[in-house]
């Protein structure tokens, strides 16, 4: 076991948690940042919406970030945290490469993790034809036959936004009774199948279809399916942190300034809003990070007018 300490450990290298350690490297914080390297939209060819990196492979788009923070001489760590809690004044980061971590400050920024329907063949498409965001991929599926799947009360109105991209869309509500949303959808042309998707038709590594319920098959170019989010808190429980329920899943409960429940430890991206895109987590890891260095800069200027007080 390694042990170090440090002042401010990231969990999570992501857009959120790379931009966080960015601001505290160049803060002339010392930053270690631990990442088990599996963000959110690692299985999608390409980012979009991310102006100045439009198209960026996912995985690329990490690698220059970690540059970057190691630049200002941030330390990363490339494994998974298995435990943290905190332990007198700071808090104990361990990992499962054999790193125990010592710091006083941590920012949680481990994503996201999407709820894939249960149909066989889904999740192998996941990112590439099977999609749920139509501003991440509404663009390379434009003018493609769709199939949206119900998977919750928000699926109707996902079929309606993909309407804005494509007008051959097909919502399947997979059993969910939508009420009044399906006049919608008819007032629009979308069409609405009383069949079920049971399954996902390939060919040569490209969705071509999806089987329904009755036996038949409806040829398709991509399916979307709505996901519910859980916040990627294992092995984080030892820090006691709020997780806040809705429908829509589970997030790390914050404050607009990016604090946690637990005092000294903050959270940025998806961990706690699930729905931001790349550039709204790395803004929030940012301003996360500068909230946190302007706090921390005001803790030790009391902390040193306490001292000097004392020894008067
Ligand atoms: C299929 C798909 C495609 C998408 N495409 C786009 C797009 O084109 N444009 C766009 O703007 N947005 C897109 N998104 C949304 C985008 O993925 C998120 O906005 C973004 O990933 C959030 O960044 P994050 O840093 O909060 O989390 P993530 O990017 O998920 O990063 C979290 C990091 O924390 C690490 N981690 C988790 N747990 C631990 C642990 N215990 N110890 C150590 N490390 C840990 C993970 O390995 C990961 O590297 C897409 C999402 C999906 C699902």
């Amino acid at each position: 076991m390694t042990t170090t300490a440090t002042e401010i450990v990231v969990v999570g290298g992501g857009s959120a948690g790379l931009s966080a350690s960015l601001t505290l490297s160049r803060a002339r914080r010392r930053v270690v940042v631990i990442d088990s390297g599996d963000p959110r939209n690692s299985s999608a060819d390409g980012a979009h919406g991310l102006l100045g990196q439009e198209g960026i492979g996912p995985i690329d788009l990490l690698r220059k970030g970690r540059e970057e923070v190691k630049s200002y001489g941030g330390r990363i760590i490339h494994a998974r945290v298995i435990d943290a809690r905190p332990d007198g004044d700071s808090f104990r980061i361990v990992t499962d490469s054999g790193d125990d971590i010592s710091a006083r400050a941590v920012v949680i920024a481990t994503g996201t993790r999407d709820q894939l329907p249960d149909i066989p063949g889904l999740r192998e498409r996941w990112g590439r034809d099977v999609i749920h965001c139509p501003y991440c991929h509404g663009w390379e599926i434009r003018d493609q036959r769709i199939g949206v799947l119900g998977t919750g009360p928000m699926s109707a109105l996902q079929a309606l936004m993909f309407n804005q991209w494509t007008t051959n869309v097909q919502f399947f509500p997979q059993g969910i009774d939508y009420g009044g949303d399906l006049a919608m959808l008819a007032a629009t042309g979308i069409s609405v199948g009383s069949q079920t998707v049971v399954g996902i038709v390939v060919q040569g590594d490209r969705l071509t279809g999806v089987h329904l319920d009755d036996g038949s098959t409806m040829a398709l170019d991509a399916v979307v399916a709505p996901t519910a989010t859980r916040a990627r808190v294992d092995g984080l429980t030892g820090l006691g942190l709020d997780i806040s329920e809705s429908p829509a899943g589970t997030a790390v409960t914050v404050d607009a300034a990016g604090h946690t429940s637990v005092p000294g430890v903050w959270a940025a991206g998806n961990v706690a809003h699930p729905a931001t895109q790349l550039s709204e987590a790395a803004a929030n890891g940012a301003r996360v990070a500068m909230t946190m260095n302007t706090e921390l800069i005001f803790q030790d200027a009391e902390r040193a007018v306490q001292e000097m007080e004392n020894d008067r």
